[in-house]
């Protein structure tokens, strides 16, 4: 039977990228030897990672100024790598649940934090918006996607945080909703995020980072953790994660070809639009997330107060339609359809059409 992954992360991945890639564990581009066994400083590697840089360059338009460097570690190292380089004495966080949480914990041990807006006291079902930015904080930061919870800072909050950040620079965990719309890069100086979601397998961590916001804080920084070190390293300082590296690059490919990042949005705003009005129009499913703010990339939903009983009955249904992954996280209970970019509007589709089969036999 034909299977729909609609996992959180590690997640889908366009079904070329997996057989290109499994093609080059078999053998890398003719050589006669598999990628998994290559050195990363003979000439086979270099121009993968100078491909995987140069197209998200192109595809992001990252300005002049900035590097995209590819690191071990997920997206979690970067909750500590993040203020080691750039908090001196004061960060600003919107707190939009687990992640920017998570985030939050590592930067008290560097400074101060201030936590300008949050919507715990709403189970994180919107972004705050209600929030000023200390104009001495040497950063403020955001998670772009709340991949929980099914919430997202679309364009319209995002050019408000723009104006309302003022001169305090922006940063920006995007670990799941990075290249799934077209985005202003100047507005950041770092943009990271674990590849697993959107972008490769689990393995490999981007971060797209201003040279100029570097070297301001007077601590020391392990070399590891140095982001100078992997910037004149060329991500090459120690050895990079191979694999993961060359899928990313072959779905940055994918995503070019397939028309870019624009074209990405408007397959996704497709996409989410078709579920939602599912979710909207069903008799015994509704969203949780305020609708504003939800999220394309993982879209959640529960079952009405009065047919929760059926939540056990739906999950063994949607198995047998083929649905994988649509267990909601244990913080927001009921389901998650997480539809990244290699989600096809048919498999969502199919998902529309696994609820209303579903909604017909009870
Ligand atoms: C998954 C996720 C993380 C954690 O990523 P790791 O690579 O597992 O450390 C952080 N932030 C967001 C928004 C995520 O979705």
């Amino acid at each position: 039977m034909k299977k729909y992954n609609f996992s959180a992360g590690p997640s889908i991945l366009p079904q070329e990228v997996i057989k290109q890639t499994a093609d080059a564990v078999l053998e890398f581009q003719g050589e006669g030897l598999s990628i998994l066994e290559i050195s990363h400083r003979a000439k086979y590697f270099q121009p993968v990672l100078d491909e995987a840089e140069a197209l998200m360059k192109e595809l992001l338009q990252i300005p002049d100024g900035y590097k995209t460097i590819f690191l071990g570690g997920g997206a979690s190292m970067q909750f500590c790598m993040v203020p080691f380089n750039c908090l001196e004495k004061k960060a600003a966080f919107i707190n939009t649940g687990v992640w920017s949480k998570k985030a939050i914990k590592e930067a008290k041990a560097f400074g101060e934090v201030v936590e300008v807006a949050s919507s715990a006291a709403d189970n994180f079902t919107h972004i705050p918006m209600d929030f000023e930015v200390p104009q001495d904080a040497d950063y403020l930061h955001i998670t772009t996607n709340n991949t929980i919870y099914g919430t997202e800072i679309h364009d319209a909050k995002l050019f408000e945080i723009y104006n309302k950040k003022g001169s305090v620079p922006l940063i920006a965990d995007m670990s799941s909703d990075i290249l799934s719309r077209p985005l202003d890069v100047s507005q950041y100086d770092i943009i990271y995020g674990g590849a697993q979601k959107n972008l490769a397998p689990a393995g490999v961590t981007f971060v797209i980072v201003k040279e100029d916001a570097l070297g301001k804080v007077t601590r020391h920084i392990p070399t590891m953790l140095d982001y100078r070190t992997h910037i004149e390293g060329g991500s090459m300082f120690n050895t990079p994660p191979v694999l993961p590296i060359y899928s990313a690059m072959l779905t940055l490919r994918w995503l070019k070809a397939n028309g870019g990042l624009q074209a990405a949005e408007q397959r996704n705003i497709a996409k989410a639009n078709l579920l939602y009005d599912c979710i909207d129009s069903s008799k015994i499913f509704q969203g949780t997330v305020q609708t504003e703010d939800r999220s394309r990339m993982n879209i959640c939903f529960v079952l009405k107060p009065e047919y929760q009983e059926l939540e056990a009955d739906f999950m063994v249904y949607a198995t047998q339609c083929g649905m994988v992954g649509i267990k909601g996280h244990r913080l927001v209970g009921g389901f998650r359809a997480s539809c990244y970019n290699a989600m096809t509007l048919e498999g969502v589709q199919a998902l529309v059409d696994c609820i209303h089969a579903y909604e017909a036999k009870i």
